[in-house]
């Protein structure tokens, strides 16, 4: 029997639900009746839950399910299939509040972006719910009479999900939305960091329709889950964001089964801003990019690359307006900076705070944030360093908070080389007025993404997202390119002729 998940969110003082791994259509307990706390970064006695730590023989029994509910799921037309992930992102817009509360609770982005985070998530599955629709493939002309020539795209089988804790409801969405469109069915671990987002979206999944089998929840650590979904041989494709190291440990196992796999990896996003700028309008756009998420976004800026003629009067602006970033809990609309995920990530920063001071001139921040209310939770203060060189450790390795650093450059040419001259390519971005200087980065950038007089985040669904580098292994996701990850091609000649037919010897001379 199906048990449905308590919808309500206990607070501090309530009593604190234990959740459940979802398998076959059931809420089911772990195997080994282990559990793990998942905790509020703003508070960290907040418990926002104790949930399974799934092991590998929860994962071989969603597996399992997967594997049963696959020839069915793959029958269903796609338009039907389609209906489900309407019926998705319908139930995701009618309890999007309460999906954006939870996931600050969690996770601890301030509420504006957690409701854009679970949007992205709507539009998603609206997106590939209308694939379900598309999903084109290509009918072509033969090159012999009576013979037609096509291409149709085929589910791949189970898919492997294995999700961040950054965007705890709109990656898991990318994800699971076009797989599931194409007719695979999903094996879903969400990051330890962030069960609760997870189950409250399968939850609402269950509820749209999604049959028994299509879409598991086994949650739990890397290791343990993480690492049985990618050995298994029954699961076919394996999609994974998270950081560079582990997508190569999970590429080099996945590559033992010449498994697909899909790879998005970690950032060092750059800003350049050109003599020319509107200078007010590149602050805006770097203190977004820089300190939204509390730079905790695969798309964050942590690089601006500045003409020196104007560092000067850019630093002074940023400066300003760094220190004036509200620090709080996310759940406050005012707040503009909210906590780090955890202890690790604050200490993680505060190595490279030592790193770059021995690099490089600190500007603002560099301490833990205190305060008021701040004093339970992970909390960081805006920090840019300024005289950054290119090749700088805190100029070249993703630090994944809220720290800028400052490149001063000589001219465009400079601009270009430096925003490159890093390992990784997710995103990047130039402030000019001079329109032939805009083209030209469109073109020089080594990035997936790239921004003229915007930031480096605000990717929209419905064009590719991913990165070049070491930002992934030339998959992406969102737009129709995201099917690609998920689906086989199969090309189809139909000869009508009722005589062989051969292509490339009948109707060639000689
Ligand atoms: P992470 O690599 O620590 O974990 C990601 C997920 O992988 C988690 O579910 C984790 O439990 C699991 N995992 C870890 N090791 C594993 C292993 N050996 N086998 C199987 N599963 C394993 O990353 P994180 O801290 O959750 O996320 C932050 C990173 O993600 C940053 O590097 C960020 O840039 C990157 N990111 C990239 C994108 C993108 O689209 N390029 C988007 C968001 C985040």
């Amino acid at each position: 029997m199906t048990e449905t998940i308590a919808r309500s969110d206990a607070g501090p003082t309530g009593d604190i639900p234990t959740r459940r791994l979802f398998i076959a259509g059931e809420w089911v307990d772990t195997v080994s009746g282990r559990t793990f706390e998942s905790r509020n970064p703003a508070d960290s006695r907040d418990v926002v839950g104790h949930f399974q730590a799934g092991s590998a023989a929860d994962v071989g029994m969603a597996v399992k399910a997967a594997e049963m509910a696959f020839p069915a799921w793959r029958a269903t037309p796609a338009p039907k299939r389609g209906e489900i992930l309407y019926r998705t992102g319908q139930l995701m817009a009618e309890h999007k509040e309460r999906l954006a509360r939870a996931l600050t609770r969690e996770m601890g982005k301030v509420i504006a972006e957690a409701r854009g985070d679970v949007q992205e998530g709507i539009d998603i599955a609206f997106l590939m719910g209308g694939e379900g629709r598309r999903m084109f493939g290509d009918t072509v002309p033969s090159e012999l009479p009576d013979k037609w020539a096509m291409s149709i795209r085929q589910p791949i089988g189970i898919a492997g999900i294995i999700t961040p804790w950054n965007f705890p409801i709109a990656i898991p969405c990318w994800k699971m939305m076009p797989a599931l469109v194409a007719g695979n069915t999903v094996v879903f671990k969400p990051a330890s960091d962030t069960p609760h987002c997870a189950t409250l979206l399968v939850e609402l999944m269950a509820e749209a329709g999604f049959p028994p089998g299509t879409v598991n929840l086994v949650t739990g650590s890397g290791s343990d889950v993480g690492d049985p979904i990618v050995d298994s041989p029954d699961v076919a494709v394996i999609s994974f964001t998270g950081h560079s190291a582990n997508g190569k440990l999970i590429a080099a196992r996945a590559g033992r089964r010449l498994k697909r796999l899909s790879l998005e990896l970690g950032g060092k996003n750059a800003i350049a801003v050109l003599r020319d700028a509107d200078l007010d309008l590149a602050v805006e756009g770097i203190l977004w990019s820089a300190f939204g998420t509390t730079g905790q976004r695969c798309t964050a800026c942590s690089r601006v690359v500045v003409e020196e003629p104007v560092v000067d009067a850019l630093l002074t602006r940023l400066e300003a307006r760094a220190r004036a970033l509200r620090i709080g809990d996310g759940q406050e609309e005012a707040t503009e900076v909210g906590p780090l995920i955890n202890e690790p990530a604050v200490e993680k920063v505060e190595s490279y705070i030592e790193i770059g001071r021995a690099e490089a001139e600190l500007v603002t921040g560099g301490r833990r944030a205190t305060g008021e209310g701040l004093s339970d939770g992970h909390y960081f203060e805006p920090t840019i360093f300024t005289g950054v060189h290119p090749m700088d450790r805190i100029g070249q390795e993703e630090i994944f908070g809220p720290v800028l650093s400052v490149i001063p450059v000589a001219d465009y040419e400079a601009a270009v080389t430096a925003v490159n001259q890093v390992r990784y390519g997710l995103s990047a971005s130039i402030y000019t007025r001079d329109v032939n200087a805009a083209f030209r980065a469109m073109r020089d950038f080594e990035t997936g993404i790239v921004y003229v007089n915007a930031g480096t985040t605000g990717a929209e669904t419905h064009l590719p997202f991913g990165g070049w580098k070491e930002t992934g292994n030339g998959h992406r996701e969102a737009g129709h390119a995201a099917l690609d990850t998920y689906t086989e091609w199969k090309s189809i000649y139909v000869d009508f002729s009722g005589r062989l037919q051969k292509a490339q010897i009948d109707n060639q001379p000689g």
